[in-house]
């Protein structure tokens, strides 16, 4: 059909509640793109607007700001029709899975395949029956949902928004209340559909799926911000209130996590079980909390990693130099010492 690698495309929004007379800003100048391929988690404090964002990106909401594309049609100013029509080519995981309760399991989650067409029904039930399976309930086919507990109703509700197999996926914490294993069939089912060409947007706090996204976005106070920076900020705040408070005790540990860490990275690479044992030794230490212990460890793996590198690009050693040089200056004297740091410096990177 033509479609275009990003399957989403935000640029500039903007969203506000009305509240009374007054207006509540929502999204601020929101911009972000999905591509095909990926599986999107985003993130943020309750009240951030998340739910919101996706109920704008999946057609459901409008008097937005800014342009919202969204499978190739743009959804401001969009027709009802042209909404419609694009909503039912998204799959929606909510937690409100809104089952018919005058249909057996089988036949709700068969109204996920009514428009997506071309299913001979014969192929419809094979899928029916494989998606269910999947998820657990491949037994309660025949039954009405009230027949179901909650968790099998929502897990209906997910075979449902996901047997066509859309291109679009837009979940607002689907494994919430889900038991770990289905969390993590519902996650499967997700990476099968992304690795198909597809993109599935979640909102997640669910640290598990975090570690197995391809991308995590943050909302805070309305703003889309990259969860590096976000991390990165947290890391400098936490090791710059070690510092204030704790000076010694960090650096003993930064020196001792630095030495491990030079020595895993020794091979060219650090494996999941050299990073259990460095953390598992800075631990014994009793220094630090887990949190704490978690940055060190990154942060000297990561530097000896960069080190162990040696050799800058000519133009960075030239700055590197002159940098170096400010730095050795900066109180106004420069002693011995740092003249020696500077050679050392300069010599492991060239
Ligand atoms: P999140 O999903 O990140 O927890 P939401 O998108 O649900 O956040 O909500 C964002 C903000 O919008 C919250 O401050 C919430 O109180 C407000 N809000 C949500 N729905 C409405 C509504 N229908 N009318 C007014 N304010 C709302
Ligand atoms: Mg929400």
């Amino acid at each position: 059909m033509g479609e275009p690698a990003k399957l989403v495309e935000v640029e500039s929004l903007s969203f506000a509640h009305e509240k009374g007379d007054q207006a509540q800003q929502i999204l601020q100048d929101v911009s972000l793109h999905i591509s095909a391929g990926e599986v999107t988690v985003l993130t943020g404090p309750s009240g951030s607007g998340k739910s919101t964002l996706l109920t704008i990106v999946g057609g459901l909401r409008s008097a937005f700001e800014g342009s919202v594309s969204v499978l190739g049609t743009e959804l401001i100013g969009a027709s009802s029709a042209t909404l419609v029509e694009t909503r039912r080519r998204i799959g929606f995981v909510f937690q409100q899975h809104n089952l018919s309760d005058a249909l057996t399991v089988a036949q709700n989650i068969q109204m996920g395949l009514q428009h997506s067409g071309g299913h001979r029904h014969s192929d419809a039930k094979e899928r029916i029956t494989e998606i269910a399976t999947h998820l657990g309930i491949g037994e309660h086919l025949k039954k009405y949902p009230e027949q179901l507990s909650g968790g099998q109703q929502q897990r209906a509700g997910i075979a449902r928004a996901l047997v066509a197999r859309p291109r679009l996926v837009l979940a607002d914490e689907p494994t919430a209340s889900l038991d770990k294993r289905t969390g993590e069939s519902v996650m499967a089912l997700f990476d099968e559909l992304a690795s198909a060409g597809g993109a599935v947007v979640l909102v997640t706090h669910d640290k598990r799926i975090l570690d197995q996204a391809d991308r995590v976005l943050s909302l805070e106070d309305g703003k889309v911000v990259s969860t590096a920076d976000v991390m990165i900020e947290d890391a400098g705040k936490v090791l710059g209130k070690l510092m204030a408070s704790e000076p010694d005790r960090l650096k003993r540990l930064l020196g001792y996590a630095h030495g491990l860490a030079q020595v895993a990275l020794a091979d060219g690479e650090v494996v999941y079980e050299e990073r259990a044992v460095i953390r598992q030794s800075l631990l014994d230490r009793g220094v630090l909390q887990v949190r704490e212990l978690d940055l060190v460890m990154e942060l000297a793996l990561a530097q000896a990693d960069v080190l162990g590198k040696g050799h800058l690009a000519s133009e960075d050693r030239e700055q590197l130099a002159a940098a170096l040089r400010d730095v050795a200056e900066a109180d106004s004297q420069v002693v011995d010492s740092e003249l020696r740091t500077i050679e050392k410096l300069l010599s492991d990177s060239g």
